[in-house]
C-alpha cells in the first residue's frame, strides 16, 4: 500500500507487469506469478514494459507489481511513504484489508500515526483530521480496554517502550497490538495476543501496558493544523 521506487543497476534489462485492483487476499503474502492471458479475459488492466539500466520505476500505492530479470540483474527497491492525505488513506485500507484477511501488516499503522502526530507538522486539513480521527478512535479504545480491566481488577504491569522497539503483533490473529499486551510465556518465549485473542483463550495472561494514558491525551492534545500563512 505504499509508493514503490525501483532502480535498475543492470547492465541487461528488467521486465515490469503491473497492475491495478483491489488487492487479491492470495497476493497478501507468499509469492505468486500471474497466468498474463487471464487478465484481460477478466478485463484487468496490466501495463507491462521493459526497465533499462539507470532507470527508475515509480509505482503508485495499491498497483500489483512483479519484476522479472532478463539476464544478470541489480535492482533495488524502495518503498516509501510520502506523507499525503491520499497515501495514509490508501495505506490505512490495505491495513484494515490486512486485518479482514488476517495477514500481518508491514506497517504498524496505530504506532506509525502516534508517532507522526508527536514529529509531523501536518498543513493539509484533510490529511490533519484524517490522522486526528484515527488517534481519537485509538484513544478512546485503549482507555476503555484499560478501565475496563481496572474494574475487573485485572492487574495491569507497566511496560513502557524502549526506544526503537518493534511493534507488537497478536501470536494469534496477527493484527497490532497497541499499548495494553496479553502476555504468556511459552518455553522462555514471550508470546503477545490482543485483547480480543487472549478473551477466547480461557488462559491466565501478564497484561502489560505500554503507554500512560495521560501522555497519550497530551499527545492529542498538542496536535494542531499548521495552516500555513497567507
Ligand atoms: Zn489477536
Amino acid at each position: 500500500s505504499f509508493l514503490s521506487l525501483s532502480l535498475s543497476l543492470s547492465l541487461l534489462s528488467c521486465h515490469f507487469i503491473l497492475i491495478s485492483l483491489s488487492p487479491l487476499s492470495s497476493s497478501l503474502a507468499g509469492s505468486w506469478w500471474p497466468v498474463l492471458e487471464e487478465l484481460p479475459q477478466h478485463n484487468i488492466p496490466v501495463y507491462r514494459f521493459t526497465q533499462y539500466r539507470g532507470e527508475v520505476v515509480f509505482i503508485n500505492p495499491g498497483t500489483i507489481h512483479w519484476v522479472q530479470a532478463n539476464g544478470v540483474c541489480n535492482n533495488i527497491a524502495w518503498n516509501t511513504g510520502p506523507p499525503t492525505a491520499h497515501q495514509f488513506r490508501m495505506a490505512w485500507e490495505r491495513y484494515q484489508w490486512n486485518k479482514l484477511q488476517k495477514v500481518r501488516s508491514i506497517v504498524p499503522m496505530v504506532h506509525l500515526t502516534w508517532n507522526m502526530a508527536r514529529r509531523i507538522r501536518l498543513n493539509d486539513s484533510h490529511f490533519y483530521w484524517q490522522v486526528r480521527s484515527l488517534l481519537e478512535s485509538s484513544l478512546a479504545q485503549t482507555n476503555l480496554l484499560v478501565s475496563h480491566l481496572k474494574k475487573a481488577g485485572i492487574p495491569i504491569l507497566w511496560h513502557g517502550r524502549l526506544a526503537g522497539e518493534s511493534a507488537p503483533y497478536c501470536n494469534d490473529c496477527a493484527e497490532e497490538v497497541f499499548n495494553v499486551l496479553f502476555v504468556l510465556s511459552h518455553r522462555g518465549e514471550y508470546l503477545v495476543y490482543c485483547h480480543r485473542c487472549a478473551s477466547s483463550m480461557r488462559k491466565t495472561f501478564t497484561v502489560l501496558q505500554q503507554y500512560d494514558i495521560e501522555e497519550l491525551k497530551d499527545i492529542l492534545a498538542m496536535f494542531s493544523l499548521h495552516l500555513p500563512e497567507t
